[in-house]
């Protein structure tokens, strides 16, 4: 038998009750499989800065050292909350950021996919959907502004000011489109560029570099496409993509759309894969509006738990059959509130009677 340890980190506001979802799924994935998780929760987020002081302590760096894999929920705080925490050790720069930087989780993979037969959850027509949105989009996730050096002061005029950098070496982006390239082979060999070469430097090296990698992968098509452009083609014809590549902040901002133009990030699970570890987590945050409501859609977190299956457990089969229950779910005619428009026909169910679902169809489904 397999064993594994998983760090868990439940994290804040919807954080635990959709982690708690997942886990469900997880055990069952135990007692289907010759595997066994050793799940070792920890403390990381906003949770653990009121906890210890520190939203990314020590114990929790230990016990992720220690993980073959973990497991992240979303973290931070409603705006007005987050004023509660010195801006540094707030979670994104004081746990979330780190993390990223601790295991050089550079490659972030964010599906964004939605079966024809789930159109009526986009906001988009059907006419636009066809037959179905099934794009991943590749973020770099250690680089750029979001990891730049910052300055904030107050400058000769006696003004206020913020510098934050932006930064690339050849090697990262070399890394991070080599990630890309890969998956559009596997896929339909069409890879859109995201980028903004007409106005900043680190596209046009981004995109010298592509040039460079694309030698080696001659069978994969390149299309560029500036990123502004790109936010409008993925709302009017989402269907001509399939992997898209993409610097640090341009995905986040990007992906999130994706969620939009599914209907809601509850949909929207992730990985974040470096070299030495990964770890997994859904797109979006902590959704203070719903925390503790029971109305939280747990696919996203669970979503994660099928890609570290696939990703860092070589259980590819079996997370085939973790999305499959999840979609059993929807094609029954449930989902979370998020996705249950009062005259759409869909039947509205909490998270956790949606975990339970999930965890039915699964118990049916032939083992692998
Ligand atoms: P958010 O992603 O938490 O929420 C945006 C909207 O989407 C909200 O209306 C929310 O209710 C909804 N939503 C998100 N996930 C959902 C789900 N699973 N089911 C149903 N609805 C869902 O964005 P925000 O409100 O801007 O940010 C809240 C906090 O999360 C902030 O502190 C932010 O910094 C943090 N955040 C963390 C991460 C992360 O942990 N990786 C990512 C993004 C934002």
């Amino acid at each position: 038998m397999k064993n594994y340890k998983v760090a868990v980190l439940a994290g804040d506001g919807i954080g635990p009750e959709i982690t708690q979802e997942a886990i469900k799924v997880l055990k069952l994935v135990e007692e289907r499989n010759d595997v066994s998780f050793e799940l070792m929760p920890a403390l990381f987020g906003a949770c653990a800065y009121f906890e210890t002081g520190d939203a990314f302590p020590l114990e929790t760096k230990e016990i992720c050292d220690s993980a073959d894999a973990i497991l992240k929920g979303p973290i931070g705080l409603s705006h007005e909350e987050s004023k509660n925490i010195p801006v540094d050790k707030q979670p994104e720069r004081g746990a979330l950021l780190p993390m990223r930087r601790r295991y050089n989780t550079y490659a972030n993979f964010r599906p964004v996919s939605l079966p024809k037969a789930l159109a009526h959850f986009s906001p988009l027509k059907p006419e636009i959907i066809g037959d179905g949105i099934d794009l991943v989009i590749v973020r770099e996730l250690v680089g750029g502004l979001y990891f730049g050096e910052k300055e904030t002061g107050v400058n000769e005029k006696g003004l206020r000011y913020v510098r934050e950098t932006l930064e690339y070496d050849e090697g990262q982006i070399r890394q991070i489109l080599v990630q890309a390239f890969k998956l559009a082979q596997t896929r339909k060999k069409v890879l859109h560029n995201i980028h903004k070469s007409n106005v900043l430097k680190s596209s046009v090296l981004w995109n010298e570099i592509l040039e460079e990698v694309a030698t080696d992968y001659q069978d994969v098509k390149v299309i560029n496409i500036l990123v502004d452009a790109a936010a409008t083609l993925l709302c009017l014809k989402p269907t001509q993509f399939d992997v898209m590549v993409m610097e640090n902040m341009f995905g986040d901002i990007l992906s999130d759309q994706g969620g939009g133009i599914l209907g809601s990030l509850g949909l929207m699970p992730s990985a974040c894969i470096g070299d030495e570890k990964a770890y997994y987590e859904p797109s979006h945050g902590s959704a203070p509006d719903i925390a503790g409501k029971n109305m939280a859609n747990p696919y996203s977190m669970i979503g994660s738990v099928a890609m570290m299956l696939e990703n860092s457990f070589d259980m590819a089969d079996e997370a085939k059959n973790v999305w499959a229950a999840m979609q059993g779910v929807f094609a029954d005619g449930y989902s979370t509130a998020d996705l249950s428009k009062s005259d759409s026909g869909v039947k509205m169910i909490g998270t956790e009677e949606f975990g339970d679902k999930v965890v039915e169809k699964l118990r049916d489904m032939p083992k692998v």
